[in-house]
């Protein structure tokens, strides 16, 4: 038997015709294409963290209720009264947990361009994934077009990226809400880009007994460490909490999140420098004729050329050192759109500078 015919017959349909999701090699290379945070720890943290870590028994399982992070999570956020919280190896893995507990040929709707990991694990788990195109102009919701597909798909489950990614906005509130009331569904918040924008909905969770709260430590400067959390109503988190794995939050990430946590004043500085950053970039950006710049509450750009020419750009960069996203290729919304995380002002400067020259190459 060709080895083809046998890796079909053995796996689902879903899964072979699924590509694996990319990651690019950043080696050399000025790294703005992940939205991480730039900055390591000064090195009196890092020897403190050291101290702490010391003390880990790893030839112990991890408390599987990671007990005490929790309680800390739970308090920087004010969860409390009848709201639980789940954590996850990643917000990825709450995502999949999620569709994980959904019916067979359960029904997911998003808009798009979105965070293609919604996409992803549905079709991967066989469910029926819908997006309906955000506005053109300014990437708001479309609230018509999203009523319109809950009232004829009855979704179980919407996922809405506030702020969304990759475009850098936040949706309207108020369409916000009159999608969570007019779905017969749960509807997740995800809030990936918390430390970046004064907006949330987790003070809206009281309101809503089908909203979802999702955030993660990634973006805020922990992305090595897998860690991300979900909160919401404690019967739908106690369902949730049947399909973890019981140890899904090792315990080098509980006591290095607990630690991080107590040292927020080192995020704060970080993350506030990085908003501010955000503006100077986006100023700059904008000051090259013929490139049209998107406002943005994470920590990334999306930024638009001159029809044909992201390619191209993308890959000027790439041989000057840096390295961004390329949206282009996704089409829809994000033809001929590139985005850039923000990074340290040095990095930031390097890709000022590499833009309007290979800018300037191009047209020349
Ligand atoms: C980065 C990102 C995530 C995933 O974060 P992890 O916690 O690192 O898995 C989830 N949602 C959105 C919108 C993101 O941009």
């Amino acid at each position: 038997m060709p080895q083809s015919h046998f890796i079909s017959s053995i796996f689902r349909k879903e899964v072979l015709d699924l590509s694996a999701y990319k990651v690019a090699d950043a080696g050399g290379l000025i790294k703005l294409d992940a939205m991480e945070n730039p900055y390591r720890w000064p090195e009196p943290v890092i020897k403190e963290w050291l101290d702490v870590i010391k003390e880990a028994e790893i030839n112990r399982y991890p408390d599987p209720e990671a007990r005490r992070l929790s309680a800390t999570l739970k308090k920087i956020d004010g969860i409390s009264g009848n709201l639980e919280m789940l954590l996850g190896n990643g917000s990825d893995e709450i995502i999949q947990l999620l569709l994980m507990a959904l019916p067979t040929h359960a029904k997911v709707l998003s808009p798009s361009p979105g965070f293609v990991m919604y996409r992803q694990l549905s079709r991967c788990l066989g469910l029926d994934y819908i997006d309906i195109p955000l506005l053109s102009g300014d990437f708001d919701l479309d609230l018509p077009a999203m009523l319109e597909a809950i009232d004829k798909h009855q979704p179980s489950l919407i996922f809405l990226a506030y702020p969304n990614n990759p475009t850098g906005n936040l949706f309207s509130e108020i369409s916000i809400r009159k999608i969570i009331e007019a779905t017969p569904g749960l509807v997740v918040v995800d809030e990936a880009y918390a430390p970046f924008t004064d907006q949330s909905f987790i003070d809206v969770l009281g309101e809503y007994s089908n909203l979802l709260v999702m955030r993660t430590l990634s973006k805020l400067g922990l992305a090595g460490l897998r860690l991300g959390y979900i909160v919401g109503e404690s019967s739908i988190i106690g369902e949730l909490n049947k399909i973890r794995l019981p140890y899904n939050i090792n315990t080098l990430t509980q006591i290095t999140a607990e630690f991080a946590l107590n040292n927020s004043d080192l995020f704060k500085q970080q993350t506030s420098q990085i908003r501010s950053e955000r503006s100077r970039v986006l100023l700059e950006i904008r000051s090259i004729e013929g490139i049209t710049t998107y406002p943005s509450e994470a920590n990334f750009i999306l930024f638009r050329t001159p029809p044909d020419k992201a390619a191209s750009l993308f890959e000027m960069l790439k041989t000057k050192g840096i390295l961004i996203k390329n949206l282009s290729p996704q089409g829809g919304l994000l033809l001929d759109c590139l985005r850039v995380t923000i990074g340290t002002p040095d990095e930031n400067d390097a890709f000022l500078q590499a833009l309007s020259s290979s800018f300037e190459q191009l047209n020349g």
